[in-house]
């Protein structure tokens, strides 16, 4: 008798040893976690991508690279940071792929699914990411457009423009411009052409991942000036 109590004693302590060994694992998984979440700070932007797919947009003088691929890479860069700071991202694209529904008319579909995405979104921040060309090769540096019609994406605009300036090799201001992706959706937006490939230094700084981290980093700061500043 006195022997079944003791091994009912010990299944009992086995079996507390084991849950106490599950919970210590699985509270190993999920502290991290919780622990590195980043709070929310209440702000969400929507990153456009510009270009992707069937549509590569301008390509590097030198090197061939498309706009598009630059323009991804500096999008999810932005992403990242501004995740990291708690803000709210979403993207019209992830991926190389156009967003057009209709070949017939590609750039009109193209666009109008992403002013669906911005829309619905209702951000308090649009920021399309491009890249520019000219044909005077020495023009280089970053540039911020806005539509005429926002006097709160103006401002938006000219703020991202000073912290370019300061952190880039530009010294360019912000301009209005008749682009659908900001004349056509209500939320303040701005389009940033993050340098020219027509400028051989600026196109192969451009190509690389750094460089498009280090944009994507002063693009975060202008954001975070524009929304919290
Ligand atoms: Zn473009």
């Amino acid at each position: 008798m006195k022997l079944i109590v003791t091994k009912k004693r010990a299944v009992i302590a086995v079996a507390v040893i084991a849950l106490a060994v599950a919970l210590v694992i699985v509270l190993a998984a999920v502290v991290p976690n919780v622990v590195s979440a980043v709070a929310p700070n209440g702000k969400t932007v929507v990153i456009d991508a510009g270009h992707g797919g069937a549509d590569g947009g301008v390509v590097g003088a030198t090197t061939g690279k498309k706009e598009s691929d630059i323009n991804l890479g500096v999008a999810k860069s932005l992403r990242h940071f501004l995740r990291e700071a708690g803000y709210s991202v979403v993207m019209t694209r992830e991926k190389d792929v156009d967003l057009a529904t209709d070949g017939e008319d590609f750039k009109r579909s193209d666009m109008s699914a992403r002013k669906k995405i911005i829309e619905d979104a209702a951000p308090d921040l649009m920021v399309s990411i491009h890249q520019n060309f000219y044909p005077l090769k020495s023009v280089h540096g970053a540039q911020v457009f806005y539509a005429a019609t926002s006097e709160v994406s103006k401002g938006y605009a000219e703020r991202m423009q000073e912290v370019l300036n300061a952190t880039l090799d530009s010294d360019r201001a912000a301009k209005s411009g008749d682009y659908y992706v900001l004349t056509a959706t209500s939320c303040p937006a701005m389009l940033v052409e993050c340098g020219f490939l027509s400028n051989a230094k600026e196109e192969r700084l451009l190509v690389t991942a750094e460089y498009q981290r280090e944009v994507a980093y002063s693009i975060y700061t202008g954001i975070n000036a524009v929304l919290f500043g």
